[in-house]
């Protein structure tokens, strides 16, 4: 009987944990010490993708569904008539060590509605962190929800058992917070970054001079952003997502496209398609912004504030700055070279290594691996160059976008031959 009412918790309580998406694994190295149990070692453990690609298990669930807000955009607020549970600290213990031993996870996102108040609530993931790490000498992986208006101590403590913590700003302007969440502000939200900011170079600093000194919140911090509920631009949302990435040292931004739940004339009405494409396109661009050198205004501007749809971001800059093409990849800097559409972070970095050897000619870009038919356009190489000159940047976007649809036809047709269609 007890076992079926912590199973029914599970379903609600998993259940209303998916739609936050802001538990990718973070870079942790919590190394398994006096025989404990786990060891979230190199990428740390994600319910999906590591940042190295790896899909991992996570048990991802919320302390509770119950919540004293009200936010529109959200299952568990409390105006919602959905089934309501909550764990008990030990029901999460003994889960996350359950499945662990079974092999089913490697690591626990534990979120969190907001029962009674943020310092009851936060107290409550605190001691289920606490005792997994100190009880059961637990040493996978742990995401915990940093709750806004929690105090300070309790976030201190959270940082010693936690890999990660999140702070999730939901609504990327103040403006659609205060339509959607009245109650809420984004200063509620900065506060804890702030204070998590801060605790987490302190620490990193103190184990540069005292490598025992305690680790806190070694994965760092990371937020989410809801797309798609209200009108924010793509502009907006990035240059959000930068100040986090530039003022905060956020680890990760996650762009969550918003799924319409319920009747609300603030939100999109449900049926609405999620912008998943949109969301994706972030993705690409948030990855411009950290690892390629982009700034945020070289991507989308006043002019163009969204991003297109239709192709990459990366792709969508070249085209707007043919002036800077096409690139000798034998003698340009490594930066410019990661600007060329098709090749990637690595790519650019195995041309810059393999070019001291010689001089390389298209063949030997094809054999890295690079996404040529993409990149050629973008190529001082003989004939490509030539075709790149001769092309505007609308025609070069043609040629690209029919070379990717009879891709995949291609594809698709010899997959149905496969199956003898
Ligand atoms: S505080 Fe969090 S859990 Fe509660 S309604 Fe708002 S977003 Fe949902």
């Amino acid at each position: 009987m007890v076992h079926e009412r912590v199973m029914e918790k599970l379903a609600i309580l998993s259940d209303a944990a998916k739609y936050d998406v802001s538990c990718s694994s973070g870079q942790s190295n919590r190394k398994n010490k006096d025989k404990g149990l786990g060891n979230s070692s190199g990428s740390g453990i994600c319910h999906s993708y590591t940042e190295d690609g790896r899909c991992v298990a996570l048990l991802k669930i919320l302390l509770t569904n119950h919540c004293i807000f009200d936010c529109a955009y959200c299952v568990s607020r409390k105006s919602n008539d959905v089934k309501r549970a909550a764990f008990t600290v030990q029901e999460v213990v003994d889960l996350t060590i359950g499945f662990y031993r079974r092999n089913y996870i490697e690591g626990l996102f534990l979120s969190s509605g907001i029962f009674d108040n943020p310092d009851f609530t936060m107290e409550r993931l605190v001691r289920i962190a606490k005792k997994l790490r100190l009880e059961h000498n637990f040493n996978g992986y742990i995401h915990l929800k940093a709750i806004p208006g929690a105090s300070d101590e309790l976030l201190k403590e959270a940082g010693m058992y936690a890999d990660r913590l999140s702070v999730n700003v939901e609504m990327p302007t103040e403006q659609s917070l205060k339509l959607l969440a009245p109650e809420k502000n984004h200063s509620d939200v900065m506060k804890p970054m702030h204070y998590l900011k801060n605790e987490i170079a302190g620490h990193k600093e103190e184990r540069k001079l005292n490598f025992k000194a305690p680790l806190f919140a070694p994965a760092g911090q990371s937020t989410q952003m809801v797309i798609g509920a209200t009108k924010e631009s793509d502009l907006e949302i990035l240059g959000m997502a930068d100040y986090f990435y530039q003022q905060m040292n956020m680890r990760r931004v996650y762009y969550s496209g918003y799924v319409p739940i319920s009747y609300d004339n603030r939100l999109p009405a449900i049926g609405t398609p999620v912008p998943i494409i949109r969301e994706n396109r972030l993705y690409q661009a948030d990855w411009l912004i950290r690892y390629y050198g982009f700034n945020v205004n070289e991507i989308v501007g006043f002019d163009q504030p969204n991003l297109d749809l239709d192709i990459d971001p990366k792709l969508g800059w070249a085209l707007r700055n043919l002036n800077q093409f096409p690139v000798d990849i034998n003698t340009a800097d490594l930066e410019l070279i990661k600007r060329i559409p098709g090749i990637g972070f690595l790519s650019a970095k195995k041309i810059v290594a393999a070019r001291k050897f010689k001089k390389l000619t298209a063949t030997d870009l094809q054999k890295m691996g690079i996404a040529y038919s993409r990149a050629k356009y973008f190529l001082a190489f003989a004939s490509p160059f030539q075709l790149q000159k001769d092309f505007t940047a609308i025609q070069i976007k043609d040629h690209i976008l029919d070379a990717q649809k009879s891709k995949y036809q291609n594809d698709f047709s010899n997959q149905l031959s496969l199956f003898g269609t």
